[in-house]
C-alpha cells in the first residue's frame, strides 16, 4: 500500500515538472468559460474546482485529506488527490468508478484528466458534457426535455408551523399544495419527476411519518401523512433555491407568517408570476413573404400591421407591460431565433401573429382560428403547421438544425411544455371570443398542432391564424386599417382578461 502511494507520488511529480499550464474553454449554448489547465506528458487535466464552478455546481473540501467532492441537485461526485477512483452517489446510492488516469495535485489544486471526466459528470447534471480532443475543450448540452427531479426533502419546525423544503434539480414551473381532512398534506409540483431511491432514503421527521409519491404525466404529486393538524398553508416555488416550500401553520397561530424572510420570498416569488412581459411574434419577413393571398396581399405585411397595433394597444392599456417584438420591420428572423428572443426578455406569453390562405384562390375558407402547441392532430392542422412550418426552408442548413424537431422528440418537447398548455389553451379562447366578438371574422375555434416556432418559447405561447388572406370576405378585414386595428383590440381585450385569470391562479393563499 505504502508502496504504491509512493510509486504514484512519484509519477506525479514527474508529470507535474513536465506540466505546461494552458486555459481549456467550456461552451455551453450561450457562452463560453475558461478553466485552469495543464498538459501534461500528452494528457490535459482540467481544475475540478473551476470545471464545477464553470458549470454551476457546488464544491466541498474534506479538510485534511484534500479530497473534494462536487455536488448538484442531482448528486455528487468525490475526487481523492492521487487517486484513480471516484465515488458518484445519487440518492441512497453510492458507486466507485476507475479513471484511466489519477486526480493530481499541483499547487493545492486537483486537477482531473480532462478526456475522462465527461461521462461522469455528466450523470450528475442535466445535461451532457464532452471533451473534444481536437479541439481540447468542454461542451455542454442541457438536456432540458427532462422534467426537475426531487433531490432531497427537508422540514424545519417553528413556533407556530413547519416548513417543508422539497429541493429539485432544476426549478419546477408551478407548485400546489392541499391539506386533507384525513391529515395528509398534497403537494402537486408541476413539471416534476422523482425516483423511489430517493425517497425511499428520507429519514423519518418530526412533522411527518412518511411520504408517498404518485408520478402523473406532467407532475408528481407528493402526500406527507402529518404527525400533526395544521390550520392552513402556503407554497411556493423558491426559483433562488431550486426548490419548493411550503409552509404549515399551527392552529394556535392560524394565518401568522412563519417568518419575516419566508415572507420576503413569497412576495419575490410573485412578483416573478407577474404576466409583465409579453413578446409579440409577427410571422414571415424579409426573403420569407409567408401566403400571397388574393389582391397581392402578403401575409407577412399583414401580421406586422396587426402586431405594431398589438403593441401599441397593450402599450395604452396595459402600461405595466413591457412589449417585445422578434421583428418591427420586414426582415427575416429564423424561426428558433423567435424563441430565443422570448426566452432572453424573460417573456411570460408569446403571441405569433399570421394569416391563413388555402392552395386555391380564392377559396370560401374563412375565419380566425388560433393554435397552441402539440403535434396536429387533424388533417387541417397539419396541412396549417406543415405551411408555418415551411418558413425553415428560407434558413441556411436547416435540415441538421431542426432534426431534433422529428417525430420521435415531439413527445418530449411537448412534454416539457405541459405546464403552459392550460395556460396556452386559455388564452387561445379568449382571443376567439374577443376577437369575433368585435370584428366580423369567423369563429374557427382553438386547435393543437406542433407549430416549430412555439417550441423555442418557454412560455404560455399560441400562434393566430387571424383570417384567411385567400378569401375575398376575410381579406377586405385583414389588408384595412379598421379590420387590423380591431384585430389587434381583440387580442387586447383577450390579454386583460388573460392577466387576471393568470395571475389569480398563481396568487398565494
Ligand atoms: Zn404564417
Amino acid at each position: 500500500m505504502l508502496r504504491k502511494s509512493f510509486f504514484i507520488a512519484t509519477v506525479l511529480l514527474c508529470g507535474v515538472v513536465n506540466a505546461q499550464p494552458r486555459a481549456i474553454p467550456l461552451k455551453d449554448s450561450t457562452s463560453t468559460s475558461y478553466m485552469e489547465g495543464i498538459s501534461s506528458f500528452n494528457h490535459v487535466y482540467v481544475s475540478l474546482a473551476d470545471l464545477a464552478s464553470a458549470l454551476g455546481l457546488r464544491t466541498f473540501m474534506l479538510g485534511p485529506t484534500g479530497k473534494m467532492s462536487v455536488y448538484s441537485g442531482d448528486g455528487s461526485m468525490l475526487f481523492t488527490p492521487n487517486n484513480c477512483f471516484i465515488t458518484i452517489s445519487r440518492g441512497a446510492r453510492s458507486e466507485h468508478y476507475q479513471l484511466p488516469l489519477p486526480v493530481i495535485v499541483v499547487g493545492n489544486k486537483l486537477f482531473g484528466p480532462a478526456n475522462y471526466l465527461g461521462q461522469y459528470f455528466t450523470t450528475i447534471l442535466h445535461g451532457v458534457l464532452t471533451y473534444d480532443v481536437s479541439t481540447g475543450g468542454f461542451d455542454f448540452t442541457v438536456n432540458d426535455t427532462l422534467p426537475p427531479m426531487i433531490t432531497g426533502v427537508n422540514v424545519e419546525q417553528k413556533d407556530n408551523g413547519a416548513v417543508i423544503s422539497i429541493s429539485m434539480s432544476r426549478v419546477p414551473t408551478a407548485a400546489a399544495a392541499a391539506l386533507g381532512k384525513d391529515g395528509i398534506l398534497y403537494v402537486t409540483i408541476m413539471p416534476g419527476t422523482f425516483d423511489f431511491e430517493t425517497l425511499n432514503s428520507l429519514p423519518p421527521t418530526a412533522v411527518y411519518s412518511n411520504v408517498l409519491a404518485i408520478q402523473n404525466p406532467n407532475s408528481v404529486q407528493l402526500s406527507f401523512r402529518l404527525k400533526q393538524a395544521y390550520s392552513g398553508r402556503q407554497v411556493f416555488v423558491d426559483s433562488t433555491k431550486n426548490s419548493v416550500m411550503v409552509a404549515l401553520y399551527s392552529k394556535a397561530n392560524s394565518r401568522t407568517i412563519l417568518s419575516d424572510e419566508l415572507k420576503a420570498r413569497l412576495d419575490a416569488e410573485k412578483k416573478n408570476w407577474k404576466l409583465n412581459v409579453i413578446v409579440i411574434d409577427p410571422g414571415h419577413g424579409g426573403k420569407d413573404p409567408g401566403a400571397l393571398g388574393l389582391g397581392g396581399v402578403k401575409e407577412k405585411n399583414v401580421a406586422l400591421a396587426i402586431a405594431k397595433d398589438l403593441k401599441s394597444d397593450i402599450n395604452q392599456r396595459l402600461p405595466g407591460i413591457k412589449v417585445v417584438m422578434t421583428r418591427d420591420k420586414d426582415e427575416f428572423v429564423p424561426l428558433d431565433v423567435r424563441g430565443q428572443i422570448a426566452d432572453k426578455a424573460h417573456g411570460k406569453l408569446f403571441i405569433s401573429i399570421h394569416c391563413n390562405s388555402m392552395p386555391r384562390k380564392p377559396d370560401p375558407a374563412n375565419g380566425i382560428e388560433t393554435f397552441f402547441l402539440r403535434p396536429g392532430k387533424n388533417e387541417g392542422a397539419i396541412r396549417i403547421a406543415a405551411r408555418e412550418n415551411a418558413a425553415i426552408k428560407y434558413e441556411n442548413n436547416y435540415e441538421k438544425k431542426y432534426k431534433s424537431y422529428e417525430t420521435d422528440n415531439w413527445i418530449l418537447t411537448t412534454m416539457a411544455h405541459s405546464a403552459y398548455v392550460k395556460y396556452s389553451q386559455q388564452f387561445a379562447e379568449l382571443i376567439e371570443k374577443d376577437v369575433t366578438a368585435i370584428t366580423p371574422l369567423a369563429d374557427d375555434g382553438v386547435e393543437q398542432a406542433g407549430f416549430i416556432v412555439l417550441i423555442g418559447a418557454s412560455m404560455p405561447a399560441v400562434l393566430v391564424e387571424t383570417g384567411y388572406i385567400s378569401n375575398w370576405h376575410d381579406v377586405r378585414i385583414l389588408r384595412s386599417k379598421r379590420g387590423q386595428e380591431e384585430i389587434a383590440k381583440g387580442i387586447t381585450d383577450a390579454i386583460v382578461q388573460y392577466k387576471a385569470l393568470y395571475e389569480k391562479n398563481f396568487a398565494q393563499e
